[in-house]
């Protein structure tokens, strides 16, 4: 008898390369392949924003005018397909024009998202694509033994399986596992947004009241994860939880930190054409290459002797942008390269450093994939500073390139960045990354032998999806 493979749908509001803002998109694009080679059959789906690249993708129509009922009235989606070339992973992206924006989240309009809610504009939108991830599913006969939830802009999926669809044969059996890749953003809004999307069981709420997405999410889920040990453990505390700490605590039982791997065959800086010249160890003058490369692009003076410090990060809150300080640019001996979009109050602060010392600091303002790869060859420093970081890709991928992080010790960072790789810090404050990029300078530059030796190390870490994709897929388990 063949056995049945465990099907799991990943349900995401992001996915690289298709549609990325951070690391939610990566993780959405590289574990779910992972899944696949251990013989799970993983799909992804996700809305078709304005901005996928149509030309690019070639996503194909595989359902038109599928019914998505809501409670006062019925609209129509079609479905269409991405399969990729390299790894088989079928996509499927749900058309409708409420998605045909050029962006993922509202807050990329605006720059100014409100700190614990990087998407409160964004609700009827994300509810509404649950709703028609529900209707897609049935009409594509996908059957998910598992729904792989993904932050608040999937919870209604949990709403929707203990109501409209209690009773639906099709999802009788399914199970949700909810992951989550940033408490901070949790979808609060007025139960009034809800009324033509979604019907909410409970009786006492009214409507004027707040209703939490991903409150009810942690709540409702049959079992919760998120993207490393430590991170897991943080959340339990009142400083990290975001005002969720009773809730959380509510599940205790069922959470679990599982570390995040990066795709490590877009991140290889032995085939990576994204950068100026190929390396692997054992070439690390190629990284040199890149470096002056990457001077002289931004116009920085080419000077293969001059540390390169790069920062390449969402410019929010969480990201702890004010530590590198004005004291810091002028007085240490190297050169910023700095990546990044998000609030104004970040930009502007950024763009005015640029401005007093245009010679030590290049701030490029944007999200631009091909930039960050290059940046992450040439630079010899990654700098993470983050106030809280649930896992923290750039770090594994600066390693991967022999970027040496400086990193917060702070969730997923603590768990992934050593002495043998990096350098770190404990309080969030200016004087703490100031000593930390100060001692790995000094090392930079006066022991050459050891520097050499954290490169190596950082490359020679394993940083795969392998490890925790087993450890999802035990999870799985347990659900089934
Ligand atoms: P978060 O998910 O909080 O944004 P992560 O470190 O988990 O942070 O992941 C960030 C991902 O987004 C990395 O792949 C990083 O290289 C990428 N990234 C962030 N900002 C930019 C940018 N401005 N341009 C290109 N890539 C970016």
């Amino acid at each position: 008898m063949i056995k049945k493979k465990i099907n799991v749908i990943f349900v995401a509001s992001e996915v690289t390369p298709v549609a990325k803002v951070g690391g939610l998109g990566d993780v959405i694009g590289a574990l779910p392949k992972e899944l696949n080679k251990l013989d799970l059959d993983v799909r992804v789906i996700i809305p078709f924003y304005g901005l996928v690249d149509r030309k690019k993708y070639q996503p194909k129509l595989i359902k038109k005018n599928v019914a998505v009922n809501l409670p006062n009235k019925t609209e129509l989606i079609n479905v269409w397909q991405i399969t990729s070339s390299e790894s088989g992973l079928i996509v499927y992206l749900i058309e409708h024009e409420l998605f045909n924006e050029k962006i993922i989240y509202s807050s990329q309009l605006k720059k100014m998202g409100q700190r614990f809610s990087r998407g409160s504009a964004d609700i009827s939108k994300f509810i509404f694509y649950c709703q028609a991830v529900m209707a897609t599913l049935k009409a594509i006969e996908f059957k998910p033994d598992i729904f792989h939830l993904n932050d608040w802009h999937t919870c209604a999926i949990i709403e929707l399986l203990k109501t409209s669809y209690a009773h639906d044969k099709f999802y009788q059996d399914a199970k949700t596992l909810l992951t989550i890749h940033n408490l901070a953003s949790q979808g609060i809004f007025k139960l009034e947004i809800l009324n033509n999307l979604l019907s909410i069981k409970e009786d006492n709420i009214s409507n004027d009241q707040n209703i939490n997405m991903l409150a009810r999410g942690i709540l409702g889920a049959d079992k919760i994860t998120t993207v490393s040990p430590t991170y897991a453990h943080e959340i339990m505390t009142k400083r990290y939880s975001a005002g969720l700490q009773s809730v959380l605590e509510q599940r205790r039982l069922d959470i679990q930190g599982i570390v995040n791997g990066i795709d490590i065959n877009f991140y290889n800086p032995s085939s990576d054409n994204l950068i100026y010249k190929e390396y692997n160890k054992s070439s690390l003058e190629n990284k040199i290459i890149n470096k002056t490369a990457l001077q002289t692009e931004l116009n920085l003076t080419p000077d293969k002797n001059i540390a390169v410090v790069s920062f390449i990060s969402r410019l929010v809150h969480q990201k702890g942008i004010e530590l590198i300080t004005e004291t810091m640019v002028n007085s240490l001996n190297c050169q910023f390269v700095i990546l990044g979009s998000g609030e104004k109050i970040y930009e502007d602060y950024l763009v005015e450093l640029q401005k007093k010392y245009p010679k030590k600091l290049k701030l490029i303002i944007g999200f631009d994939e091909k930039l960050a790869h290059k940046i992450f060859a040439g630079a010899d420093i990654f700098l993470v500073p983050s106030r809280f970081e649930p896992c923290g890709l750039t770090q594994l991928i600066s390693m991967r390139y022999g970027t040496v992080p400086v990193v917060r010790q702070t969730g997923g960072l603590t768990d992934t960045v050593d002495k043998n790789v990096g350098f770190y810090f404990k309080y969030f404050n200016s004087r703490g990354l100031f000593g930390a990029l100060s001692k790995a300078l000094k090392i930079y530059y006066n022991d050459k032998d050891s520097w050499l030796k954290l490169q190596v190390n950082g490359m020679n870490k394993d940083f795969s999806w392998k490890k925790s994709a087993t450890k999802y897929i035990s999870l799985y388990k347990k659900l089934l």
